[in-house]
């Protein structure tokens, strides 16, 4: 991963800061945007930077279009070239169908599926004309198995799945690869207010008996863009300690 370059969307905690520092480990320069952790995007520059690679932090909103095509222009500039695109950030905002708000239906959506448009979208042509790259979309089980409470949420996680088999048919003759990991439950932010009663239950329907921790994720993510993995394209990776089986 020498010298190549990529962006992380959502980088500033969890699996995508995981995966920033990852990469920037194996010598690939990484570029990363956020919506509100100024003070982390600064404290992971300087953190990536240490590592002996170029750090590029940006606050911008994944839903919108041209704060994505921005980002991709201004990392193309500084760094030359756009090797690998993580679409990892997301949200989510559980409740029953019965009590979810409209507002609850378009956030999650919009965050967690029209993010992979935009900067796919943004980025596709530049990797065409490289004749390589490599798109990983951070899914979930959800999105495979449906989960009471998270309509939007498995919505939102099944519609990236499907982007991303439909992607890597179209871009798969200009030698791009476009593939996805489900996880199952991974200690972060997102699942950290979880009430204590359900987390357990989880645990318990976890083949392996616990969380997955963001730096596990991160080491698949390394190798699905590895260029051991290259011929591997559309696939979903389930990477859940168990859960979905
Ligand atoms: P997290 O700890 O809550 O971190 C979310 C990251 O996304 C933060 O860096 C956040 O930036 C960024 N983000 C959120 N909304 C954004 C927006 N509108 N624009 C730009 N950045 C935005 O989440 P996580 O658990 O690491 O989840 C990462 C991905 O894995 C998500 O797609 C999630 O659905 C998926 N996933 C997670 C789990 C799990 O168990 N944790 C399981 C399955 C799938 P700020 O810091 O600025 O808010």
């Amino acid at each position: 991963m020498k010298d190549k370059v990529a962006i992380v969307t959502g980088g500033t905690r969890g699996i995508g800061r995981a995966i920033v520092l990852e990469l920037a480990r194996n010598g690939c320069n990484v570029a990363f945007n956020y919506a509100k952790s100024e003070e982390l995007a600064k404290t992971l520059v300087t953190e990536v930077e240490s590592l002996g690679v170029k750090a590029l932090a940006k606050q911008a909103d994944v839903v919108d279009f041209e704060a994505a095509k921005s980002m991709v222009a201004e990392v193309k500039e500084e760094f030359g070239q756009i090797d690998f695109l993580i679409n990892n950030a997301g949200v989510t905002r559980d409740k029953l169908l019965a009590l979810m708000k409209e507002s609850d239906w378009d956030e999650v959506i919009n965050t967690n599926l029209k993010s992979v448009y935009n900067f796919s979208k943004a980025i596709i042509m530049t990797m065409v004309k490289q004749k390589s790259g490599n798109i990983l979309n951070i899914t979930s089980v959800s999105g495979i198995a449906g989960v009471a409470g998270q309509t939007n949420y498995s919505a939102s996680k099944a519609g990236v799945i499907g982007f991303t088999k439909a992607l890597a048919k179209e871009v798969g003759k200009a030698k791009i690869n476009v593939n996805a990991i489900a996880c199952g439950f991974i200690e972060t932010d997102m699942t950290a207010s979880l009430p204590e009663e359900y987390k357990s239950k989880m645990i318990d329907m976890t083949s392996l008996k616990r969380f997955g921790n963001p730096e596990e994720i991160a080491k698949i993510a390394k190798f699905m863009l590895s260029e051991e993995a290259k011929y591997i394209t559309g696939h979903v990776l389930t990477v859940d300690g168990g859960l979905a089986l």
